[in-house]
């Protein structure tokens, strides 16, 4: 299996010289079986980028299928949605998944939202080209894509709850734990410790370097030292920093990078936008 970030960045997109070497755009993650099925984490910003490479490929001509998980309606994990250009091609089968949301609405009806006239031009799900279905799943389940077996899990977020995937290919398997606040920092929940149970790869939210995290207690993201007791806990073979702060240059997430390390045996690098990982 291998997989490539697209979109690493939290909360809002950011360009400028000092966002370069690991990317602005928001979630996005692509996982590819070695047999060519595709996956995707998160539809942000960095999804528009991945669009028009699967147009150079069957999606240019309406035969492509795609499976999209996403792990809650945040603007940063959809606003690639309204832009990604596989979705205005007839013929292409794009399925949705994720939770309904923790507050007030379904997952169709948010997503409907999103593309109102107010906020897009596109005025409805409706309105898209290629064949679209929106799928709820539960928290703690497990089903099949085509390649992949994907298990979920709530996990708090602030006020509401995101979903965290495990998702096994070709005898890998990988966690995706965006957007996470645990009660007790320190002390991880053992949903998500046993969500990434042995993995060979876990994703982290790291919004917050460590000295900055006691200044935003209770925004629903973590430090980085977070994705390292989890890790740890859960036997993880490699944590990637993920979901970086928008106030986050370069360098300051080098830094972090550098000081997790220190504090554990388990290799830990920086999410970049564009990167390749061989799972
Ligand atoms: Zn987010």
């Amino acid at each position: 299996m291998k997989l490539r970030f697209w979109g690493v960045r939290g909360s809002f997109a950011m360009s400028g010289r000092e966002f370069l070497r690991y990317g602005g755009n928001t979630t996005c993650v692509e996982l590819l079986t070695d047999a060519g099925e595709r996956l995707l984490i998160d539809l942000g910003t960095g999804a528009t980028e991945l669009g028009k490479t699967l147009m150079s490929r069957e999606f240019s001509k309406g035969a492509g299928n795609l499976p999209i998980l996403l792990s809650h309606t945040h603007l940063d994990h959809i606003q690639g949605l309204p832009f990604f250009t596989p979705f205005f091609i007839r013929g292409n089968t794009i399925r949705i998944i994720g939770a309904n949301p923790s507050v007030g609405s379904t997952l169709e009806a948010t997503l409907q939202n999103q593309l109102a006239p107010h906020y897009s031009p596109l005025n409805g799900l409706e309105n898209l080209a290629a064949g679209v279905s929106i799928e709820t799943v539960a928290a703690g389940s497990t089903f099949e894509v085509p390649g992949f077996m994907v298990t979920t899990a709530a996990v708090p977020h602030g006020s509401m709850w995101s979903t965290g995937y495990r998702i096994t290919a070709d005898g890998k398997t990988i966690a995706y734990l965006s957007d996470v606040e645990y009660p007790n920092i320190d002390d991880p929940l053992p949903v998500a410790v046993n969500l990434a149970r042995d993995v060979d790869l876990l994703i982290h939210d790291a919004m917050h370097a460590d000295e900055d995290y006691e200044l935003r207690r209770g925004w629903g993201h973590s430090p980085a030292r977070a994705g390292v007791v989890v890790a740890e806990r859960a036997g993880a073979k490699k944590l990637a920093l993920f979901h970086h702060s928008p106030d986050a240059t370069d360098d300051m997430i080098d830094e972090v990078v550098s000081r997790t390390a220190a504090r554990t045996a388990v290799p830990v690098f920086a999410a970049a936008e564009g990167s390749y990982v061989d799972i």
